[in-house]
């Protein structure tokens, strides 16, 4: 355990929401939508109406299955769904069909690599399956929150999405933690391809429970941080409830358990209300739906057609291409980058090189404009070609760079670009000659000092050079034609 503070410890468990990017809704066949109109993507089913029946979406059994898998968990050969009772204006129902005391993973672990490189093995006590409710859009305030809204809309085409929900061990003891953590759980999601995990979207969103307590003491009482809807706000939201748990208990009050509601803006945490039980929910056995059972031939075949995890891909990249550990890491957390990586370590011969590239002005250029590797401008092929105008010598780096953001603003080739701006380093040996004997000819006098052993006198003949020729005099070809002509000492 870390502490926190001096003579404190926490206790932090993080329970995640994942939403499948499955085509259908869990218990209906209306599609899934992001950002249709309100309400187009609703039927009897989905909307609760009397009498209909819902039936369960296999894909999103599958997909759930990956998740619990890649996660170590014991898959249950039995497993059923509960009505978890309660009435909000985007639940039509006034249940939502959730998994209760059979959830369909069970004790698995994700280990975490931390800053200082060193392993956290963070056990998950359960992974199961449920739908989500609709949303609420509230109108009429500043904030868009309930608070001060003259009215809210519901929109319920989001109502029966399939979920996974995925619970962690209280295993985790500091905002740094938690927030490599909820990281390395994203990219392991994403690699599976079962959700777009876009935590702006909402389809990855996290709740934190969090208490204090002396070393070595019983648990603290713990309450509830929800909907942590990105990386920043759970660190911070945890370092804000954490230090209010200790400040409270440093001047002798209580902790209530409760739900906690984390404001981004003031950085300040406020009560939202006091925390339900489970058994204030009423669970009982959906009886509309059937039990699952899922055999050992169909989660072996789950198993074999999981997709290489990341923590598997950085060892293989660190023994295959012989990156730093760092890089590869990097590489693997991401999915389409490590293969855009790979492609492009195929196509040009040279790793290292391209792994620079990616991480370098690729990476650089995708962040700024907030793009996925997916939808780059540049594809691996074309990287391919520029790198190898550098390898070849027509370009150097500097000029290279000039070329990418060309390539980005254009989309056209690296050979298009370099003809046209009449780029291209001169590695012409006769031609530089020529230029090189000319220029130490009109500059006799620091040729004769170059020759009584001032060294530093070359970087004014270089200088000389590339201004004749622009720049796109090969520099090493230069030092060579210079120390020819000038002879002398040095
Ligand atoms: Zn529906």
């Amino acid at each position: 355990m870390t502490l926190i503070k001096e003579g404190w410890e926490a206790v932090i468990g993080l329970e995640i929401h994942v939403q499948l990017n499955t085509r259908t809704k869990m218990f209906c066949g209306c599609e899934l939508s992001f950002g249709d109109p309100p309400n187009t993507h609703v039927c009897p089913v989905c909307l609760g109406h009397p009498g209909v029946l819902p039936v369960t979406n296999e894909k999103a059994v599958e997909y759930a299955t990956r998740i619990a898998l890649a996660l170590g968990c014991r898959i249950a050969d039995y497993t059923i769904f509960h009505r978890k009772n309660y009435f909000y204006p985007d639940l039509p129902k006034a249940y939502q069909i959730s998994q209760y005391d059979l959830p369909l993973g069970i004790g698995g672990h994700l280990d975490v690599e931390l800053e200082d490189g060193s392993n956290l093995r963070v056990g998950i006590t359960r992974v199961h399956m449920e739908e989500d409710a609709g949303k609420l859009v509230h109108s009429g305030g500043a904030s868009g929150r309930i608070d001060g809204a003259d009215y809210s809309l519901v929109d319920f085409n989001r109502g029966g999405t399939p979920l996974v929900e995925i619970v962690s061990e209280p295993d985790i003891s500091t905002p740094d933690q938690a927030r490599a953590f909820l990281t390395q759980l994203r990219s392991l999601v994403q690699t599976l391809e079962v959700s777009d995990v876009n935590m702006e979207e909402g389809s990855l969103r996290c709740d934190a429970n969090v208490s204090v307590r002396r070393p070595g003491a019983a648990l603290g009482t713990k309450t509830e941080l929800k909907n942590m809807n990105s990386f920043r706000f759970l660190h911070h939201g945890l370092e804000s409830e954490i230090e209010r748990q200790l400040e409270a208990l440093e001047s002798g009050e209580r902790i209530v358990q409760e739900t906690i509601h984390f404001d981004p803006a003031s950085g300040l945490v406020s009560s939202l209300r006091s925390k339900e039980e489970a058994h204030d929910y009423r669970y009982f056995p959906e009886p509309d739906l059937t039990p699952i059972e899922l055999d050992d031939a169909y989660v072996e075949r789950v198993r074999q057609s999981l997709p290489e995890l990341p923590a598997a891909r950085k060892e293989r990249l660190v023994a295959e291409y012989s990156l730093p550990p760092k890089d590869a890491g990097s590489l693997s957390a991401n999915k389409p980058l490590g293969d855009y990586f790979e492609a492009l370590a195929a196509a040009t011969g040279d790793a290292r090189m391209s792994a620079n590239w990616v991480m370098g002005d690729l990476s650089g250029y995708l962040n700024a404009a907030g793009l996925e590797v997916t939808a780059s401008a540049v594809s691996a092929e074309a990287l391919a070609e520029l790198l190898r105008l550098v390898s070849e010598g027509t370009l150097s780096g500097k000029m290279a760079k000039e070329v990418l953001e060309a390539m980005i603003d254009t989309g056209k080739p690296a050979g298009d670009i370099v003809a046209e701006k009449g780029m291209g380093q001169i590695s012409d040996a006769g031609e530089l000659d020529a230029i090189v004997a000319r220029i130490v000819a009109a500059n006799p006098g620091p040729a004769e000092e170059f020759r009584q052993g001032r060294d530093r006198v070359l970087g004014f003949f270089v200088g000389q050079v590339m201004k004749e020729t622009k720049g796109q005099a090969n520099p090493q070809l230069v030092n060579e034609l210079l120390r020819k002509h000038l002879g002398g000492a040095g």
